[in-house]
């Protein structure tokens, strides 16, 4: 498809781009207490929970807002005044989470690693064996700063088997990277409409297990952002409990059927892998280099060092693209100098291949 600045490619982590089915679904009103809006709001809530295999443990609640208003209800409303978060960061996502703990007044407990390093499973180990306060383990899934993926399944199962709960930020992997509920114990995993998905931005979503979700209520000290308060509303009468973003929910349920149709989260992963590998290969070729090893590389966003010569700058390369149809990502690591090429969205390998027909263009003329 040939990009415009007018319509242009999204190569960044969300919002990004989407299909002409998706922003269609969204051309029509709903009446947010109408029988047919609260269809489609229970087969978002089962869409949802299939996407992770869930149904039998798990129930999904959806979230007006962006991401981090997911992550904020999710830790208002599952760990308890009394009880104690253990967040693992290496990377901008982790920190948000302790920021939330703290802002929320949880007691909070850090565990870090630098940005290019994941997340080692025995310290998470033996960090619980000395603390038997700490009673909820925040992870992040895929950090987004970096494209890095942790171990999530590692994690999860030391996390149970020391009898704590998990809560998963799966903001940038649902939808793409394996996530099975059925095999692997989480408490909650927290996602949105507009990563893997390839949805519209407004939704965000959790997926909680039944007994946490039942033994949460009246944790969260906010109206709004009370995951127990709003599963009870879903349960009730299949309404949202606040005016809902129906059109966000009908481009959602559209992608969801979309992803269905392009063969589930393993397709869309192959997808997101070949665009990723088309990128890194002519990114080589031109001389630039991955930040992170490939050993924890996700195919979800590209991180890049900057080229090594004088005349390339950041922001003349960007508006070049930009210039062009193709949006990268703005936006630095906070400890090295780099930038950052998302390879998620309704996009492949043809328009990787263009865009780096078009990135060889900016840097001949950057040369000139
Ligand atoms: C995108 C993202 C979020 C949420 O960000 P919002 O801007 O609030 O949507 C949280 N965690 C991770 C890992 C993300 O990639």
């Amino acid at each position: 498809m040939t990009r415009t600045p007018d319509e242009p490619a999204l190569l960044t982590p969300g919002p990004l781009t989407t299909r002409i089915e998706t922003r269609r679904a969204m051309l029509r009103d709903w009446g947010s207490r109408d029988r047919a809006f609260i269809a489609l709001t229970a087969e978002l809530r089962r869409r949802l929970l299939a996407v992770a295999h869930g149904e039998a443990s798990h129930v999904a609640v959806p979230l007006q807002g962006s991401g981090t208003f997911i992550v904020e209800a999710a830790i208002a409303t599952l760990v308890p005044q009394a009880g104690k978060l253990l967040v693992l960061a290496n990377g901008a996502y982790g920190e948000r989470m302790i920021a939330i703990a703290n802002r929320l007044g949880r007691a909070v407990e850090a565990l870090r690693w630098p940005e290019d390093q994941p997340v080692e499973p025995e310290q998470v180990e033996r960090a619980l064996a000395a603390d038997p306060a700490i009673t909820h383990v925040a992870l992040v899934h895929c950090e987004t700063t970096s494209g890095l993926l942790n171990p999530f399944e590692a994690v999860a199962a030391i996390v149970a088997a020391q009898g704590r709960a998990l809560i998963l930020d799966a903001m940038s992997s649902f939808g793409a990277l394996p996530i099975d509920l059925a095999t692997t114990p989480a408490a909650a995993v927290l996602a949105s409409s507009n990563k893997c998905l390839e949805g519209v931005p407004g939704i965000g979503f959790a997926l909680v297990e039944r007994q946490a979700i039942a033994a949460a209520k009246g944790n969260s000290p906010s109206v709004s952002l009370d995951l127990h308060d709003q599963w009870r509303g879903f349960e009730g009468n299949g309404q949202w409990r606040f005016t809902p973003p129906v059109q966000v929910a009908a481009a959602l349920v559209e992608a969801l059927r979309l992803l269905e149709a392009e063969g589930g989260p393993a397709a869309r992963l192959r997808r997101y892998q070949d665009n990723f590998d088309t990128l890194a290969a002519g990114m080589r070729n031109l001389g630039f280099r991955l930040f992170l090893d490939p050993a924890v590389q996700a195919p979800i966003i590209a991180t890049f060092h900057p080229l090594d010569d004088p005349r390339f700058a950041f922001d003349r390369f960007y508006e070049a693209l930009a210039a062009r149809g193709f949006l990268i990502y703005p936006g630095k690591l906070t400890r090295a100098d780099s930038f950052r090429i998302g390879c998620i969205g309704a996009l492949d390998r043809d328009d990787f291949q263009a865009l780096l027909v078009v990135i060889e263009d900016a840097l001949s003329e950057m040369r000139r």
